[in-house]
């Protein structure tokens, strides 16, 4: 309890250090007293000399999150398929090559964890098909949280399977297409997306199936699936076009991550091909660079709460991945045995 204090008060002194308006606070965060800020807990203090005229430069915005995901993304994929837009976010932002998923390392208990903050043996969702007489997640997650405290969710999924993760109530759009049915979409997942920035959003999560589905077909790191990839990032480009047009990139924290890896045609297994996946956030207050910290998937949805201001779970095994931020790491994940 005292770590998710901690938290909590690091959250407050985050979000008003950030001068973020737009999310309504949680309740739980008006009813603490005011945070004792030491020096260990706030960002540093500004180097600037004081001109003849003070001038105040009001903080950057956040006022979303976006989190994107690329099915069984390998990190040396990233590469290997050129994904440009996701290459520039590395360059703009914090990342790693090599933050961990969870057992088993099949796309809805992965996804699962990324987006409730638990290990499976909390969540309970260990399926990996989607089996609706089996109903949603246990545990409260990033679009419960945000919706209960009145802000726009969305999800937009390559796999109905995920729409398991969070009940239908917690989701203001929730939209699936199935682009392996060869039937011809009326949308694609990006203009979906797309028209979804149009309308405003606070946390949108953002699924491409594409890669995982060739990998299964031609293999791990072949052509084929590095040219899935290479089309998942120019539609994901043009997401972020989106954003700069309506003039929300600047206030948007974007996270960008996979649910697994893979080898030859498969994964699931507990070997660093299967396991290793990228996690790159870029956005507001961001400190750029190359993350030292060990990230775990389910550290996702506790830096999307945290950047928000909501409510850290107790529950959550994640935790925010405060170093993003050039704060000190005051909060440890739990790596999931199970
Ligand atoms: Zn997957």
């Amino acid at each position: 309890m005292k770590r998710i204090t901690i938290l909590t008060l690091l959250s407050l002194v985050f979000l008003s250090s950030c001068g973020t308006s737009t999310p309504t606070p949680p309740p739980t965060a008006t009813l603490l007293p005011t945070p004792t800020i030491t020096p260990t807990s706030t960002l540093p203090p500004s180097t600037v000399t004081p001109a003849a005229t003070p001038t105040f430069t009001p903080p950057p915005r956040i006022d979303r999150v976006l989190i994107v995901t690329f099915d069984g993304l390998r990190p040396d994929a990233i590469a290997a398929a050129e994904m440009d837009n996701v290459i520039a976010l590395m360059q703009s932002g914090a990342y790693t090559l090599t933050a961990q998923t969870i057992m088993p390392s099949v796309t809805l208990p992965a996804h699962t964890s990324m987006l409730l903050g638990t290990c499976p043996s909390k969540h309970i969702v260990r399926w990996n098909e989607y089996v609706p007489e089996n109903g949603y997640a246990i545990g409260t997650d990033i679009f419960d949280l945000a919706h209960g405290a009145g802000l726009q969710t969305v999800m937009i999924t390559g796999k109905q399977k995920l729409s398991q993760i969070t009940e239908p109530a917690s989701l203001d759009f929730f939209a699936f297409v199935d682009e392996t049915d060869k039937i011809e979409d009326n949308y694609s997942l990006e203009q979906l997306a797309i028209q979804q920035v149009r309308q405003g959003f606070n946390v949108m999560f953002l699924h491409f199936p594409e890669g995982d589905l060739a990998g299964h077909e031609y293999g791990w790191m072949s052509q084929r699936q590095l040219l899935a990839y290479a089309y998942d990032d120019l539609e994901f480009g043009r997401v972020l076009e989106a954003l700069k047009q309506t003039g929300m990139y600047e206030s948007t924290m974007i996270i960008v991550t996979s649910d697994h890896g893979g080898h030859d045609t498969t994964h699931g297994h507990n070997q660093p091909e299967d396991m290793t996946i990228p996690w790159i956030i870029s956005g507001p207050r961001v400190k750029p660079g190359q993350l030292s910290e060990q990230v775990y998937v389910t550290d996702t949805a506790a830096t999307a709460a945290f950047v928000l201001g909501l409510p850290l779970q107790p529950e959550w095994d994640g935790a925010p991945v405060l170093e993003a931020f050039g704060l000190p790491i005051t909060a440890h994940s739990k790596p999931c045995i199970n």
